[in-house]
């Protein structure tokens, strides 16, 4: 056995970053930029006013108060999209709406709240003072031409691609999208739709490894699924390598009599092929090689379905992200209190154990253990938003500290004190 380190390590090393291209900023969301923008256009690209209200001389009211109200001459209207024809002079105002431009010799906006218009909409009176630039929106405020929109090696989030729209940017140079195609390996797998025959099973591990895939914003390529047969595996497989940028392949890695994805790999991968027994529970067996064909990289995952899920998040999710350009690799990592003792037995590996992380009001990480941690309790895994990392040794007891690695982040729970334990 090796260390999950030196098996994460080997793959790392064995992978490289995919050359950067421009992709319409549309497409670029969860992407990785390779190059900086920087700003050729302020922005906001004029000064205008952030409320609706008045254009207003703040010199005309500076000794404006409820005793003393200041009335002003209505001259124009403004609304977003216009540009304004004429100037407001001393003792004069203009209606105007948010982002509108600011007409020339106004400097402050009041609030229509605190304006009281004549029936006419001629005059408008204001009964206090307004500072110069109240209201008002400068150029390049958010933005200035020159300065850096996004830096390089930042993953682009919604608001970046509205500051690349900012710029009127229509493309963005980015490591592209990874496309990861998805084999499932085994004879006793059948498809879904199809009855099942005697001995047979579903292929669950290949819907479960497409939607990891989509989930990590990456391009999706169904490869279907193959018997225990070399000459068919090594066919999609060289087929995949064209047109792919990885490979996943579940089943046919372990020491059983028919794990053909092995032998297949050793024979179309050269030197760069490994087979591993990883110091890891669940997903022990695990290869890896590039295909001599293609340099492309290939997962062979284990096939019980919990342990395929668990090779993806631990192996292949570090290594496909480093091929996307991306700097931070690795799942969020937070110490929580396990909820219930965790008793086991040394055999040399760390045991990621199904869980559920929550957050209680406290604001204090708490890890409850799901039960049933067998590698094909596919429904547990389903459960689970959190693995504890047990490692080796006699496991821990209710109340201890332990590692909890986060896989759904955006399904960890909060716990309130009042509604019990809902985790
Ligand atoms: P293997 O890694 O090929 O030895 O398979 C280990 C276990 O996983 C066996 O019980 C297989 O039947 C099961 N298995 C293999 N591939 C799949 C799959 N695509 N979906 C569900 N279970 C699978
Ligand atoms: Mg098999």
């Amino acid at each position: 056995m090796i260390g999950l380190d030196e098996a994460r390590a080997f793959v790392l090393g064995s992978c490289t970053t995919l050359s950067p291209r421009p992709v319409a900023v549309d497409d670029a969301l969860g992407r990785v930029t390779a190059v900086a923008v920087v700003a050729t256009e302020p922005v906001p690209p004029f000064v205008n006013s952030s409320m609706d209200g008045y254009a207003v001389r703040s010199a005309d009211l500076a000794a404006a108060s409820p005793e003393h109200p200041v009335r002003l001459e209505v001259v124009a209207t403004i609304l977003a999209g216009s540009a304004p024809d004429g100037v407001v002079g001393p003792g004069q105002a203009a209606r105007i709406m948010t982002g509108a431009p600011l007409p020339p010799g106004a400097d402050a906006v009041c609030m229509l709240e605190v304006c009281t218009t004549d029936a006419a909409g001629a005059t408008v009176v204001v009964d206090g003072p307004t500072a110069e630039g109240t209201f008002v929106r400068t150029v390049g405020q958010d933005v200035a031409v020159g300065d850096t929109v996004v830096s390089a090696g930042t993953t682009l989030t919604a608001a970046h691609l509205g500051s690349l729209a900012n710029q009127g940017a229509a493309e963005v140079v980015v490591h592209p999208r990874p496309r990861v195609g998805v084999l499932s390996t085994g004879d006793e797998l059948v498809e879904v739709g199809l009855p099942l025959r005697p001995g047979g099973i579903r292929d669950a591990n290949r819907h479960s490894l497409l939607a990891l895939v989509r989930q990590e914003g990456w391009e999706a390529v169904d490869l279907g699924m193959v018997g225990d047969d070399e000459a068919a595996v090594a066919e999609v497989l060289d087929d995949a390598g064209r047109r792919c940028d990885a490979v996943l392949t579940s089943g046919g890695v372990s020491v059983g009599d028919a794990d053909v994805v092995t032998s297949v790999l050793r024979e179309h991968c050269g030197g760069s092929m490994r087979w591993m027994q990883v110091a890891i529970r669940p997903a022990k067996p695990f290869a890896f090689g590039l295909l001599d064909a293609s340099a492309t990289p290939v997962f062979g995952l284990p096939g019980n379905p919990v342990s395929a899920i668990v090779s993806f998040e631990l192996l292949v999710r570090p290594a496909v992200r480093l091929m996307a350009g991306h700097s931070v690799l690795d799942r969020l990592t937070v110490p929580a209190t396990v909820t219930a003792p965790l008793p086991r037995r040394s055999d040399g590996k760390v045991h990621f154990v199904r869980s559920v992380l929550s957050l209680d009001d406290s604001g204090a990480w708490s890890v409850r253990p799901l039960v049933g941690q067998e590698s094909h309790q596919l429904s547990v895994m389903a459960d689970a938003n959190a693995l504890i990392e047990l490692p080796d040794g006699d496991g821990c007891s209710g109340g201890d500290v332990v590692r909890v690695k986060v896989i759904a982040p955006d399904r960890l729970e909060v716990v309130r004190a009042a509604t019990g334990s809902g985790a």
